[in-house]
């Protein structure tokens, strides 16, 4: 991997410092992780998460924001060693999983928190309507095939789990078909965990109100009709089939190995950093270390020393 520059010390790190503080303000007591408030678990119900809400901060807008681009320089720290380690034979990865209704977000979270990373670090695939290709093997397979290598971090926009989203709602397959699809995710899930992919699954969570809002905003504004798709409408008037297919996949996949994580998506910040600190959660979590030189290193300096 190409060394990085070393950003200048002094003022830089001055501001860091005032951001950091800042945004330690906002982090919220009742719970001690953004992983522990936000994820799926037994009897969850997708209906009682209210969209506007801000769990585990209870800072504003602005500390929000602060919190994000604190944050940026121990993502970028852990995600070099997740690499270093693959260098030495680790066989760790992280594949994040971003999904929601349209104008949710996603695009956001790739640019803003996906986007601070090296990207050579990084494997991002987002997943279309299947091309014909694509269309004559299993649904898995296009996904195999994105994954990410060792020392990578692999993030879908979109997944395997439009399987079981936009194919369930318009019963694109037999319903026998797309019905075996949960327990078929579930168990390529757990070979994943098992070969050292860290698995989160995030879902993003608008208001139909707030869908209305974006979309009216990229029909009000020029610079914004290319993200306008008519088809969006059609979905839309699916509204709640949609909610029913999401609350039987977070359900029946969130698991132990691999679960799901609902973010209220109404405030574009909250979910910008509410997935950077699951993802940063998560790589802490993955003890990762420094691979040890291969040679010797006083050796080394004084052959330096003498050239
Ligand atoms: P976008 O993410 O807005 O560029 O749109 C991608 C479109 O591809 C969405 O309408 C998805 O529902 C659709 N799509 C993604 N995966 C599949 C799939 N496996 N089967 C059918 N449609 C899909
Ligand atoms: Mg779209």
């Amino acid at each position: 991997m190409a060394k990085k520059s070393k950003k200048s010390a002094g003022k830089k790190d001055k501001d860091k410092k005032k951001q950091k503080d800042k945004a330690r303000k906002g982090s919220s007591s009742s719970t001690s992780s953004f992983t522990e408030a936000l994820q799926v678990t037994d009897g969850f119900v997708l209906a009682d998460v209210d969209p506007r809400s801000t769990p585990h901060f209870s800072g504003d807008k602005q500390a929000g924001k602060d919190a994000l681009a604190a944050a940026d320089d121990e993502l970028d720290a852990l995600q070099e060693k997740l690499y270093a380690e693959s260098r030495a034979g680790g066989r760790k990865r992280v594949l994040l999983v971003v999904q929601g209704m349209d104008t949710s977000g996603k695009g956001g979270i790739m640019r803003h928190v996906v986007g601070a990373v090296d990207p050579q670090g990084l494997e991002l695939t987002a997943f279309k309507v299947p091309t014909a290709e694509e269309k004559k093997h299993p649904f898995l397979w296009r996904i195999r095939k994105a994954l990410p290598g060792p020392g990578m971090i692999g993030v879908f926009d979109r997944s395997h789990y439009e399987d079981v989203l936009v194919v369930r709602v318009h019963d694109l397959v037999p319903p026998g078909q797309w019905k075996r699809r949960y327990a078929t995710i579930n168990s390529f899930e757990e070979k994943l965990a098992a070969d050292g992919v860290t698995v989160i699954k995030v879902m993003l969570h608008i208001s139909p109100q707030e869908q209305k809002e974006r979309l009216a905003e990229r029909l009000d504004r020029p610079d914004k009709h290319w993200k306008f798709n008519p088809g969006d409408l059609d979905e839309r008037a699916h509204w709640e089939d949609y909610q029913e297919a999401y609350q039987v996949l977070l359900e029946r996949c969130s698991t132990g190995h691999a679960p799901w994580f609902v973010v209220p998506a109404d405030r574009k910040w909250y979910a910008r950093l509410a997935v950077q600190q699951l993802l940063l959660e998560h790589l802490r979590g993955l003890d990762l270390a420094w691979p040890e030189a291969d040679f010797d290193v006083a050796e080394q300096q004084e052959r330096l020393a003498d050239l």
